[in-house]
């Protein structure tokens, strides 16, 4: 474990694993096969990334989705660790270098979007990689049981058979129950069956539900409640809308509460800008979307407030589990009312158009697009999902979920951004260059440490970063920028900014109306899928019988030791018997003489093990008026 702690200090900086990441290191160290189940945010990157950096060879990471695994080979290279990804964005001739750079090159982790694991290109390199771990990250997905069933997963038994059995296999997810966790062993060949799951109980967070029309006046109490309570601490609002996201905002910040909003719309310099300021603590309560929490790890939340029923019990763990990191008390309240349980319910036809309807979208996209049948695979293009549907007359939700679906499917993938890196080329020649008045000697300068940094520059479009060029040159990338439009103006280069725009990847080729098939069976599981999530959410909500910890760790398959005796359950059964003992001693005082009693035949009377409980109740009758307690005894008023 030493070794393990070194490489964690070294290259993430932090002192040591949190409980569980330790479980599941060591069950990864002895060479098991291992399935780890542990919440989103509870980091499982790190479980299988630092035994990686401790092993001989290249670890293999199977990521379902492009732009989740783009970022986490940023943050692998931002590390200086050498990570390479190979997905349908690229085309073949990178797929091609990437690949025989992890045969050939010291790279430590490769990731691979699972459809690329089919193609003959992928299957011959990886038979002679020398492979540390096969790891499938949100392996949830290989389970038509799941939500999230990717049938491309499957094909990863395939690649096991190819790099050989032998090489351990490490399957991450957050949420599996029983059937789910059984399925993804079985579909990965596991040698031992193998789960390390982790505590999910949040002890330190109460989790609160209250139903009632007046949302903003019970958001508004908390957050008074918390103002002054909070000190250093800060709180998040997380509300379905965009709008209203800044309504709320709005709202708190009238009734004299420090707030802010923060949504997917917003510009990145604002969202980040609103971020760091909530992060710092200048503003205490930010109201978000769904789209706020990704990669934060602020200790000191103490309140999160749903205003909005989220779609599953899933997230709603996840967004709550965002409060009280640092393990002192903090508070989940969802604010729900009736109209929410009927919009929550309305989500699943919402995410589920028809199938007709979707080989429709599938193929207005191609049109749009203008891509044939037949081409298309390997293809990257910018898409606009308002134009889109605009040009079909279709509705762009309903339009949206169809192409989400399909996503699921294999298809393609919609990212919302993605960067599509800056590109230079030279325009004129070399020779040339050196007999062009630049204008400046800065510009002089800077052309010369383009050519430094950059090779080919004059042969093709060459991929740079801005900011990287900005730290070389000791100047902002926003400069380094405009002396890149300048060159562009005067015919030097040709610069092409990065692109930030959705895009679609699209990972086969345009099928015909005959030939898209989309499975009703699996539709249909699908479906009963998300009815599933969504009631076990308003079952949360409703229910009045269960802790409110118990019902969400027994919703994920996992064991549950005791009641959480914090949330709002547990607190009105305490209440609830806190009423008994009264109306027993009540009972007590009315059967004795004068409905007087001394404290000594009250002990005598009281179960030694509840005395204590018994003193308070009579402190609070005594409080309240319905009993007057002297120095020797108490009795009853009239
Ligand atoms: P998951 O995949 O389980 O949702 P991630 O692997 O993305 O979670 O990690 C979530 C966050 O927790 C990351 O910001 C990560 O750097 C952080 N993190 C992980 N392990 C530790 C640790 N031992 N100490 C502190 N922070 C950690
Ligand atoms: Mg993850």
């Amino acid at each position: 474990m030493e070794k393990f702690r070194e490489i964690l200090k070294n290259y993430w900086g932090y002192e040591s694993f949190r409980p569980a990441q330790e479980k599941v290191i060591e069950s990864i160290a002895e060479g098991k096969d291992t399935l780890a189940l542990m919440p989103t945010g509870g980091g499982k990157s790190i479980c299988f990334q630092v035994p990686a950096l401790a092993k001989e060879g290249i670890c293999l990471v199977v990521s379902p989705l492009i732009a989740l695994m783009k970022d986490q080979v940023e943050t692998l290279r931002a590390k200086g660790i050498g990570a390479l990804a190979v997905h349908s964005g690229m085309t073949p001739r990178s797929i091609g270098i990437t690949l025989d750079n992890a045969v050939y090159g010291n790279y430590k982790f490769l990731y691979v979007s699972p459809e690329r694991l089919s193609t003959h290109d992928f299957k011959s390199r990886a038979a002679e990689m020398k492979i540390s771990y096969l790891v499938v990250d949100e392996a949830h997905c290989i389970s038509q049981w799941g939500y999230d069933f990717r049938p491309s997963y499957l094909e990863i038994i395939k690649v096991r058979e190819i790099i050989g059995k032998n090489i351990p296999v490490i399957a991450l997810t957050a949420t599996a129950t029983k059937e789910v966790s059984e399925d993804i062993m079985e579909k990965l060949g596991f040698r031992e069956k193998n789960v390390v799951a982790t505590d999910f109980s949040r002890k330190n967070i109460a989790y609160i539900v209250k139903e009632g029309e007046d949302k903003l006046g019970s958001l508004l109490a908390i957050c008074s409640t918390f103002n002054k309570s909070l000190g250093d601490g800060s709180g998040i609002v997380y509300c379905r809308e965009r709008k209203r996201c800044a309504e709320i905002a709005a709202f708190l910040k009238e009734s004299g509460i420090s707030a802010d909003f923060y949504h997917a719309g917003l510009g990145k310099e604002e969202r980040n800008i609103r971020q760091e300021d909530w992060k710092k603590g200048k503003t205490k309560i930010i109201v978000s979307t769904n789209a706020f929490g990704m990669g934060i790890d602020k200790a000191d939340v103490r309140i999160v407030v749903h205003v909005d029923m989220p779609d599953s019990l899933e997230a709603y763990f996840q967004e709550a589990g965002r409060a009280g990191r640092d393990g002192k008390p903090a508070w989940a309240v969802l604010l729900f009312d009736g109209s929410d349980i009927k919009k929550t319910r309305q989500l699943v036809s919402v995410n589920f158009p028809s199938t007709e309807y979707m080989a429709k979208v599938y193929q207005y996209v191609f049109n749009h697009l203008q891509i044939a049948y037949g081409d298309g695979e390997n293809t990257i293009r910018k898409f606009n999902l308002m134009e889109f549907a605009r040009a079909y007359s279709l509705n762009a939700v309903s339009a949206y979920y169809a192409i989400k679906y399909l996503e699921q499917e294999g298809y393609w993938e919609l990212t919302d951004e993605i960067d599509n890196p800056s590109r230079i080329m030279f325009l004129v020649a070399r020779d040339e260059l050196y007999n062009i008045q630049m204008g400046s000697s800065i510009m002089d300068e800077f052309v010369k440490s383009l050519m430094r940094t950059y090779t080919g520059l004059f042969s093709q479009m060459v991929r740079i970063d801005e900011e990287y060029i900005a730290r070389i040159t000791m100047d902002t990338p926003q400069n380094v920028r405009e002396k890149l439009q300048t060159l562009s103006r005067q015919k030097v280069i040709r610069y092409i900014p990065q692109i930030r725009t959705p895009m679609m990847i699209f990972k086969c080729e345009r099928l015909t109306e005959n030939n898209l098939y989309i499975s009703p069976k699996r539709y249909a599981q699908r479906k009963e899928q998300m009815e599933k999530r969504v009631e076990a959410m308003i079952g949360y909500a409703t229910q009045k019988s269960k802790c409110r910890s118990r019902y969400m760790i027994e919703y994920f398959s996992q064991p549950v030791t005791r009641d959480c005796g914090v949330c709002d359950i547990c607190l009105s059964r305490k209440k609830l018997s806190d009423r008994k003992i009264e109306e027993e001693i009540i009972s007590l005082l009315n059967a004795s003489k004068n409905k007087r009693m001394s404290f000594l035949s009250f002990k005598k009377e009281v179960p030694p093990a509840l005395q204590e409980r018994y003193i308070t109740v009579l402190r609070d009758m005594a409080d309240k008026g319905i009993i007057t307690a002297g120095d020797d005894g108490f009795y009853l008023n009239q």
